[in-house]
């Protein structure tokens, strides 16, 4: 013991040595945050970087360890020294000191630290845990500190300005040790980033977090060759609602116009689809360009719009352009479906940046500029900007020419912005802001020539590209035509909002490739549930309610004790917090659950009747190799499947035979998922790529509604009826149910990859049968948020019913079928 405690100790003390050193330093000096040059030149007090001061601290270490592995050793000469009481007694007040400077390194870290009761006997053992206790919290903050200074933002916390970056936190924190004046909890305040006030609430319309589909945001429609339907135009039809249901804004819009089934079409399609479908590129845009050089930045005027007037004088500039560049900045930590707060514009002339947050109801004046399809609108990377732009200011683009499009078609090699300003302009630019918290004002000097920078020098690199493409074409446009024809494509992005499912979970569970039992499979689904509601609720993004982690964590150590959830994050989100009690119930709830093994993580089948839980990608082949023949407790339900429409048909029964029927009667029929799905029109990668829209899509759908199902029986029924007629046995039955839906080809699977192979092709609509929401029972749905079973009904009604309806996912053919990546950032994503 008093060893560790030696070792231990040496290297705390020389931690807490650093810490009221540099408190002291702290009052004659500013804090380095406040002295950029200082800042440059050390890393934290008395170190000039990382490894001096990692340098230092091993060197403390060893010496401490050292000296603790040269004391007498117990059960040997530890004990004749113990005899001297000069020894003795230099050994307590060693230990003392010891344990004093141990037990408040301790509670300075906010751990237990009762270190100093040295009579009871098993104060020894309690005293080492607490040690063990302590190191683990340290050890965590090291860890998460680091982490944050490596980039890898495990909370996601937003990135702060310059001069407010990672490593200052761990100097601040010091600071507040110091109980220091004003300068350094000035940094504290700017480093926590606690003085945003949520812009949400400032917002005029409220937010739509409903678990429904998004309803575009458009009310006048310049440029238009086909006029908005009335549904936009008039305020009267979009306000009337059912008047009894006290529903979100657009589930009580859904549900009206579902009764009056006039405009549903119009809801859901792209308001400018008839004008890009009719969108002409002119000679101009299909010939070779001459470039032009930028200005300066110093000499081209920037200006900030945060009002009405100057966004209207912004639209007048911007008409009288041929083309002009656009980017967004958007946050998507403290908000469910993320918020656009910047808008850059750059014309040849000079550069505007817009606040969004302040004019997000305005912004709708600049689709004049936007959807005029005499000016070209540069953007680059405009995927999820397309959807930005819908989402939260209701504009569309008309005529764009994509700069990511276009390095890619040149095959640049590397298409990020970045990479086309360095190529074209020998601009270094610095993309650390791109993660930086936008909702900031007022926006930060870096901040805002960040901003700037990356819409600046966009339209020389667009004639450059544009000349490259020319060239490399031969001096032919067919490779501009392409670029164009792609950023047309992207214009015709619709964007969807993030839809809860019964299932949604396991999209995620299959991305950890966990291994779950069924408790904690069960434990996930709940979780992942409330997190949806509350997320929605309290317009927060999932990952700040609680990170994936934490939720896998909870999941998977299934915690008896509300205390346990706690620790289980690190640190704890504020609403796991609030809401431990609740959060506790579910995994209590979990543990109920019969405990069952879940074999193959990538087919948590635990149920034979469970075929919701399988995307139809992993569906193993139907075949007796398959996975599905090695379980026995499958094998066994099919045979006595395959006998019951004969033992039932031949009227007399055993008891057994009785009992197995109930049992085989209350699962569905497996061979439910081997159905080929009939509306199947998205591209092969979309729908086998986990990181896809369309894959959550496709996946959601095949859960097939109860409507569906009851087809289905029908369906069997009739088979049924058929069957009789003929001779067949049990298993060429089961054959002919395989192809119930009309298809002759028993691998429906290979079918759908079949299809997907032909990409980019929508399968003819489906005869609209509309679903009658009058026969619904709308009490249901009362109150924001309803119970999540009813909730997750509806909604697959809903899903249902557009599914019959290709236009309103599929909408313009690339846009589905090159994998929607919506809300969610993924791969490509870093390129921009
Ligand atoms: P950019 O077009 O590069 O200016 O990025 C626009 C917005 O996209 C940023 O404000 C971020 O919100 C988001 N974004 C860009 N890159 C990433 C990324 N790698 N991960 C997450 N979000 C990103
Ligand atoms: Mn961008
Ligand atoms: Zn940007």
């Amino acid at each position: 013991m008093v060893k560790k405690l030696a070792t231990l100790s040496g290297c705390y003390t020389y931690n807490y040595e650093m810490d009221s050193s540099n408190s002291s330093k702290q009052n004659n000096n500013p804090s380095p945050n406040d002295d950029p040059a200082d800042e440059g030149n050390e890393f934290c007090p008395g170190f000039k970087d990382v490894d001096a001061f990692v340098k230092y601290g091993l060197g403390t270490v060893v010496a401490a360890t050292k000296s603790s592995a040269s004391l007498p050793q117990v059960g040997d000469e530890y004990d004749f020294y113990r005899s001297f009481p000069g020894f003795q007694e230099f050994c307590e007040t060693q230990g003392d000191t010891m344990l004093h400077c141990m037990s408040q390194i301790m509670k300075y870290h906010g751990c237990r630290a009762q270190m100093r009761d040295r009579n009871k006997l098993t104060g020894l053992e309690e005293r080492y845990d607490l040690v063990v206790d302590a190191n683990d919290v340290i050890l965590e903050k090291v860890g998460i500190l680091l982490d944050d200074t490596a980039g890898v933002n495990r909370s996601q916390q937003p990135v702060m300005p310059a001069g407010f970056q990672p490593p200052k936190i761990v100097v601040s924190s010091w600071n507040r040790k110091g109980g220091d004046s004003g300068s350094s909890s000035e940094t504290f305040r700017l480093l926590h980033a606690k003085n945003i006030t949520r812009p949400q609430l400032k917002f005029r319309e409220k937010v739509d977090n409903s678990n429904t589909p998004f309803v575009p945001k458009i009310f006048i429609k310049p440029n238009a060759m086909k006029s908005l339907p009335s549904y936009f135009t008039n305020k009267q039809i979009r306000k009337e609602r059912p008047e009894d249901l006290d529903v979100p804004a657009a589930l009580a819009d859904f549900i009206h116009q579902q009764r009056t089934q006039e405009h549903v079409e119009d809801m859901f399609a792209h308001p400018y689809q008839y004008e890009l479908d009719h969108l002409v590129f002119s000679e101009n845009q299909l010939s070779k360009p001459e470039p032009q050089m930028y200005k300066p930045l110093a000499e081209t005027k920037c200006s900030f719009i945060d009002n009405v007037e100057d966004l209207v004088a912004v639209n007048e500039k911007l008409t009288k352009t041929t083309e002009f560049a656009v980017d967004l900045e958007h946050h998507s930590y403290r908000s469910f479906l993320g918020i656009t707060c910047l808008m850059q514009i750059s014309t040849r002339e000079e550069d505007f940046i817009i606040d969004t947050l302040d004019l997000r109801s305005e912004m709708y004046i600049l689709n004049e500029a936007f959807t005029d399809p005499n000016i070209v609108k540069v953007f680059h990377g405009a995927d999820s900007d397309i959807e930005w732009l819908q989402k939260d200011l209701g504009l569309y683009i008309v005529n764009m020419f994509d700069t990511h499009q276009a390095s890619r078609v040149l095959n640049l090699g590397r298409h990020s912005l970045d990479h086309l300003l360095k190529q074209f302009c020998n601009v270094d630019s610095d993309k650390r802001y791109q993660l930086a918290d936008w909702r900031i004002r007022p926006l930060p000097e870096e901040m805002l020539h960040y901003a700037r920078a990356d819409t600046h020098y966009l339209l020389y690199v667009y004639d450059r590209l544009r000349v490259d493409l020319w060239e490399m074409g031969n001096g032919q446009p067919a490779l501009l035509q392409t670029v164009w024809q792609k950023s047309k494509d992207i214009s015709l992005k619709k964007y969807m909002k993030p839809l809860f499912t019964e299932n949604s979970y396991m999209d995620l569970l299959r991305k950890q490739k966990k291994a779950f039992n069924t408790q904690q499979l069960a434990a996930f689904r709940l979780l992942y549930g409330w997190r949806d509601k509350l997320a929605r609720q309290e317009d927060e993004s999932t990952g700040y309610v609680l990170p994936n982690h934490m939720m896998i964590k909870i999941s998977e150590v299934l915690p008896k004790e509300p205390q346990g959830i706690i620790a289980c994050c690190n640190p704890v989100p504020p609403l796991v917090r609030q809401q431990v009690n609740e959060l506790h119930l579910l995994v209590q709830q979990a543990r109920e659950m019969p405990l069952l093994k879940v074999r193959d993580p990538e087919m948590p089948l635990f149920g034979p009747h469970d075929t919701s839980r399988v995307p139809e990608s992993e569906f193993p082949s139907f075949s007796p190799k398959g996975k599905l023949f090695t379980n026995n407790v499958l094998c066994l339900v099919l045979l006595v499947l395959k006998d019951k429409d004969t033992v039932k048909d031949s009227g007399h029964l055993t008891v057994a035979q009785q009992k197995a029927y109930i049992i085989v009667d209350s699962f569905q029929n497996p061979f439910r998922m081997y159905l080929p799905s009939t509306e199947i029109h998205i591209s092969k990668n979309a729908k086998f790529d986990p990181s896809t829209k369309i894959y959550e899509i496709s996946n959601r759908w095949k859960l097939q509604s109860i409507e569906q199902q009851h087809k289905e029986l029908e369906a069997k029924k009739k088979e049924k009826e058929d069957a009789k007629e003929s001779t067949n046995t049990g298993a060429k039955k089961r054959e002919r149910v395989a192809s119930g839906t009309g298809e002759s080809n028993p691998k429906p699977n290979k079918k759908l990859m079949k299809a997907a192979d032909k990409q980019e092709e929508c399968i003819p609509p489906a005869v609209f049968k509309p679903f009658d929401y009058s026969q619904s029972d709308f009490k249901v749905f009362a109150g924001t948020q309803p119970h999540a079973l009813v909730h997750n009904l509806f909604v697959n009604d809903i899903l249902l019913h557009l599914h019959t309806r290709p236009s309103f996912f599929c909408g313009p053919k690339s846009n589905a079928c090159a994998g929607n990546r919506s809300m969610s950032f993924f791969g490509g994503k870093s390129e921009r």
